[in-house]
Formats: structure tokens, C-alpha cells, sequence
């Protein structure tokens, strides 16, 4: 509820006091609520969006440099997403980006954040990874989305990612890291897609 009160101004002192209006305001709460989901999660696949990611990435940066602790950035772009649009449909497609973003998120561990940039695109946000191990987790995101199935009426969909997958550097911007990734994202393609290419 809103509480607003007035003071009563009347000459009697004992018709003096305070009248209050007490106002329902839960639909407004609720539809202010729903406005703010709406603004940082994805409403396809329910996983945050990219203005999401991106305040978290600011966030874990911040915490990383507290901690000295690695953070690992995945950039991931479905292979020939268009032929998979254009031989089971835009809504199969659709079916096909949240089977992704649900296979990431549930593999993600409690410090991990998985964010769709945009289109048939996923950026997934590692913590205390080194770069020892950075290429074993960057490929078991890759192998999780290559084994997961779409049922399908007549049988499954199988789709693949090629994934860019580097260290954050001590005070880089955000839109380098992005861009180093990306990059490593596109030599993946250019190597035959359904890889990792990890640079440091
Ligand atoms: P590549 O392996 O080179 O990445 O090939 P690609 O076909 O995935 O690349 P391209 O960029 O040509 O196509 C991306 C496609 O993703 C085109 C677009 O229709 C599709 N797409 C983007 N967003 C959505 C969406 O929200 N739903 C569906 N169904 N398709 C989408
Ligand atoms: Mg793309
Ligand atoms: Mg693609």
C-alpha cells in the first residue's frame, strides 16, 4: 500500500488530527516489477540479456580484482543457425536457442553467469578458472550442447557452437575483452565450427 497524510485544520481543537489515504498499490508494484525483468532478462530463453551480462561482467571484474582471482570469457555462436531456421521453422528455432541457453545456464556453477548477446549468440562468464584449465571448460560447454537433443515429431535436432574462450586481463574494457573473444569466436567458424579456439 501508499500511506500520504494531511494535517486537519480545524478551528476545533478537538476535530484536530491527521487524515490518512491508504492506496492498493500492488498492481503497479507488480507491473513495475515485471518492467524491470523485462529490462535485464531475455524474454525467449529467460536467461539474462546483454545489459544484464554486461553489469555482471562490471561486477565480477570488480570482484576479481579484489580477489586476484582469473575470470574466463565464452563467446558462443550457434553453427548454421539459418539452415536450422530454414529447414524446421522459426519456431523450432526458437526451441533450439532455449534448449541452448537452458543447456549453459544448468551448467553453470554458482559463479558462473551465462547471458544471451544477442541473435543465436551466448556469452558465458567463468570464475576461478585458470589457464590451465580454461580449455577443458570452454570444450565441455561445446560437447554439453553437441550431446543435447530437440525432440522433434519426427525425431531429434542436434545443433553445435563454435566458441571464442579467453582470459579477462587486469584492467581491460569490457568492450576489448568482448571483442578479443568474438574474434576467437570467428576462427573457430573459419576451422570448420563445432570448436573452441582459446587464446590467452
Ligand atoms: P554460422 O555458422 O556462420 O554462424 O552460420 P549462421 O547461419 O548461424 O549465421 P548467420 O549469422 O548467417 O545466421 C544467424 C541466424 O540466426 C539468422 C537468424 O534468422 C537466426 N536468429 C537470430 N535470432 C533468432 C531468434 O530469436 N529466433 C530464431 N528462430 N532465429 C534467430
Ligand atoms: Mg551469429
Ligand atoms: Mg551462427
Amino acid at each position: 500500500v501508499s500511506l500520504s497524510g494531511a494535517p486537519l485544520a480545524a478551528d476545533d481543537p478537538q476535530f484536530q488530527g491527521t487524515i490518512f489515504v491508504i492506496r492498493n498499490i500492488t498492481d503497479r508494484k507488480r507491473a513495475e516489477r515485471r518492467i524491470r525483468y523485462l529490462a535485464r532478462y531475455d524474454a525467449l530463453t529467460k536467461i539474462p540479456n546483454r545489459m544484464q551480462f554486461q553489469h555482471m561482467l562490471q561486477q565480477a571484474i570488480a570482484r576479481a580484482r579484489r580477489t586476484e582471482r582469473g575470470i574466463v570469457m565464452l563467446y558462443l555462436d550457434m553453427d548454421r543457425f539459418k539452415e536450422v531456421n530454414d529447414a524446421h521453422g522459426h519456431e523450432t528455432g526458437d526451441a533450439a536457442l532455449r534448449m541452448v541457453a537452458t543447456t549453459l545456464a544448468r551448467a553453470a556453477r554458482s559463479l558462473d553467469f551465462v547471458g544471451r548477446w544477442g541473435g543465436e549468440e551466448f556469452v558465458v562468464l567463468l570464475a576461478n578458472v585458470t589457464d590451465f584449465n580454461l580449455p577443458l571448460v570452454a570444450d565441455r560447454a561445446r560437447r554439453l550442447v553437441e550431446h543435447s537433443e530437440l525432440p522433434l515429431a519426427d525425431g531429434f535436432l542436434k545443433v553445435t557452437v563454435s566458441i571464442g574462450a579467453t582470459l579477462v586481463r587486469k584492467g581491460e574494457e569490457i568492450a576489448d575483452i568482448l571483442k578479443r573473444a568474438d574474434g576467437l569466436m570467428y576462427e573457430a567458424k573459419s576451422a570448420g565450427r563445432n570448436r573452441v579456439v582459446v587464446r590467452l
